[in-house]
């Protein structure tokens, strides 16, 4: 396979961009060889710079849950863009959205939009504490909330129990606020809570935890932390910026029958434009500015071409009932790829959210039981299927996404190209 032109391409980006690129994952460090340089995409499939055709797994990290450049989400940003960029004003599509996103996701009483996940979850943690007038936050190994400082907090060693930072640049003082507990466990959980649960504003979690593998979580789990929350008058904070929109009409508070008293949205929700929203209960969500005291603002939150795709997105899947239809075509594409991996290695799925653990053990439900060897056979299997044109995620803990868009073509193609990867790789 020709790949020149990235290559190049790379060359000059690394002498202007850290590593080259703007998000540290796309730099390929993870899998080896040098970043693919997308020149444009239709549906399923990319087109590199150096005219090699791909069927895409990544699929921007999620948004695209229609698939690329879909026609009704071109045009109706097209239409926006045409009739002004951005207005720094309300305009009617962020109403048409709000009230799609207060219809259908389980107790989302008032919501207010951002440009990013991220920025949502930020947003998030100073109003839980602003409401409650606690201070800590707990999280769990394992789940990925973007890059805002008080989640950027690892385990601490040992018994100590206060988070230590993750990143460099992240205040240890800070990092203390932040209380680590391992996922699937319901005794640290409980201890934690025995703890700290007085001290604590929040506590946020990915329902479906998609960023560290697809960690799938029982449901008695979860339901054990909403009633503790609950119990000691913390916040559930339910990070949907995956799950939100993809796997049901109602993300993951749909699926498990949990309501949460605040959640997060990123990626579908913009349809390929930044786009994040938090959201929750009207009595905590009425303490944001300016309605209450938590200061939260932005020159493009709302703006109308990223509103009008986000809309178009919603509005497709709800006609297609897409969501159904993604649960059928995920079961036949997890059967498919599970007849050839032939046990070594599992194929963990949710909707349209799959992921491949290259290790004959059983699936693991936390970030601990998580096996090393399982990256080392990713790397391989990645440069194996990159070079037959499959593009899984470049990192062994990444999820690979379904769109409406993917076909039993690609699905063919992608397990006769797994099936002589697998050959070349594992044998
Ligand atoms: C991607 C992601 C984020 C961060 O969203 P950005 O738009 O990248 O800032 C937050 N939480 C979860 C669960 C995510 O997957």
């Amino acid at each position: 396979m020709q790949r020149a032109t990235s290559e190049a391409l790379y060359q000059r980006a690394c002498q202007l961009l850290p590593a080259g690129v703007n998000s540290p994952v796309r730099a390929f460090r993870a899998v080896g060889g040098t970043p693919v340089f997308y020149r444009s995409a239709k549906g399923s499939r990319f087109t590199d710079v150096d005219g090699n055709t791909f069927v895409d797994y990544v699929m921007s990290w999620g948004p695209l849950i229609l698939g690329h450049a879909h026609p009704e989400v071109v045009e109706a940003v097209t239409r926006a863009a045409g009739d002004g960029l951005s207005f720094g004003a309300p305009c009617p599509a962020e109403v048409a959205l709000a009230e799609k996103v207060v219809a259908w996701y389980p107790g989302c009483e008032l919501v207010r939009f951002v440009s990013s996940g991220t920025e949502a979850v930020m947003a998030t943690i100073r109003l839980a504490r602003g409401y409650t007038g606690k201070p800590r936050i707990l999280k769990f190994e394992g789940c990925y909330h973007g890059h805002c400082d008080a989640l950027l907090v690892k385990a601490g060693s040992g018994l100590a129990t206060f988070g230590t930072p993750s990143s460099a640049g992240v205040p240890g003082p800070l990092a203390e606020l932040t209380v680590v507990v391992p996922l699937d466990d319901e005794a640290s959980l409980e201890q934690a809570f025995l703890k700290h649960g007085e001290e604590l504003a929040a506590a946020i979690i990915e329902p479906i935890p998609a960023n560290a593998g697809l960690l799938l979580q029982r449901r008695s789990f979860l339901e054990k932390l909403a009633s503790l929350c609950r119990k000691h008058q913390v916040l559930l904070i339910f990070d949907e910026v995956i799950s939100g929109f993809r796997v049901a009409k109602g993300g993951a508070a749909q699926l498990f029958g949990i309501t949460p008293d605040l959640v997060t949205f990123g990626k579908v929700i913009g349809g390929g434009m930044p786009v994040g929203a938090f959201g929750g209960r009207r009595e905590v969500m009425e303490q944001v500015a300016p309605l209450g005291p938590v200061y939260q603002a932005g020159t493009l939150s709302g703006n109308p071409v990223a509103m009008a795709a986000g809309l178009a997105t919603l509005q497709v899947l709800e006609r297609e009932r897409a969501w159904e239809r993604l649960e059928v075509v995920g079961a036949q594409w997890e059967q498919a790829l599970r007849d050839v991996l032939q046990g070594r290695g599992q194929v963990v799925r949710v909707g349209s959210i799959f992921w491949l653990y290259l290790d004959p053990s059983p699936a693991p439900r936390r970030f601990d039981a998580l096996v090393p060897q399982a990256a080392e056979r990713y790397r391989g299997l990645h440069r194996a299927l990159l070079e037959r044109g499959v593009y899984l995620a470049p990192s062994a803990f990444e999820v690979g996404f379904l769109s409406t868009a993917h076909s039993a073509e690609d699905l063919s193609l992608t397990v006769e190209a797994l099936a002589e990867a697998l050959r070349e790789v594992l044998s």
